[in-house]
């Protein structure tokens, strides 16, 4: 992948909210614009985690804390380890039954998550969510919206969601060394690779002024060198 693509994607991500980044590094695969709002959010997430490949490499070290007593925890694994294929087609629609209630629907999009994050509160991005995957809900043979579904029928859903989509929701098993406790934490690969290439972007910057202060080159010309051969000529203005 070209220096110069990355450079561009991550201007283009720079100000958005995650929802429109997950969207803007699909081009780096390159993801037709007008698919992408369309694909389930675990698919988003499985192109994405190719492209964390392609990019970074395969390895991940993260680091996060433990909720027991706070010690930091570091984990490593594979971006292999966290694929969770689907068992069907999560874009298509499913019908849920349950305590008299029939529900069509369909788990989330990447589309729906940059549609709700325009939510300005938690219920408010619950009753949005609802709204736009919940295609038809009946109860015996009267019509229901989806806000007046039950309690036990919304988290009926949500099961069935996370089942036909599994990789929407990446979770890591994960253990302290310290005190011992065991938990579940989500691995959201939209914010980990963002980082990722906002550091990358940072360090590159960094290479091109202190090139370009030295030899006069353009910045166009010191993104079409190789890794390696700006890497040379950086430690030749370094000594
Ligand atoms: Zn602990």
């Amino acid at each position: 992948m070209h220096a110069a693509d990355l450079v561009a994607a991550w201007e283009e991500g720079r100000g958005r909210t995650p929802g429109r980044r997950g969207l803007s590094l699909l081009g780096l695969l390159g993801v037709d614009a007008a698919r992408r709002p369309g694909l389930s959010v675990g698919q988003r997430d499985a192109l994405l985690l190719d492209l964390r490949g392609q990019l970074f490499g395969p390895a991940v070290v993260a680091v996060t804390s433990c909720p027991g007593c706070g010690e930091r925890v570091e984990l490593g694994f594979d971006v292999d380890d966290v694929r969770v294929p689907p068992p069907g087609d999560p874009t298509e629609t499913f019908e849920l039954r349950h305590d008299g209630y029939t529900v069509r629907a369909r788990p989330p999009t990447a589309g729906d998550l940059v549609a709700l994050e325009t939510a300005r509160s938690a219920p408010e991005g619950r009753a949005a969510l609802l709204g736009r995957c919940v295609l038809s809900a009946r109860c015996g043979d009267a019509d229901v919206t989806p806000a007046e579904l039950p309690d036990g029928v919304h988290a009926e859903l949500a099961a069935r969601m996370a089942e036909v989509d599994p990789q929407a929701d990446t979770r890591l098993a994960l253990s302290c060394p310290t005190c011992g406790r065991a938990w579940a934490a989500t691995f959201d690969i939209v914010s980990f690779l963002w980082q990722e290439l906002d550091d990358w972007t940072r360090g590159l910057v960094q290479d091109v002024h202190g090139l370009a202060w030295a030899y006069g080159w353009s910045e166009a010309d010191i993104l079409a060198m190789s890794p390696a051969r700006r890497s040379l000529y950086l430690d030749l203005v370094r000594r």
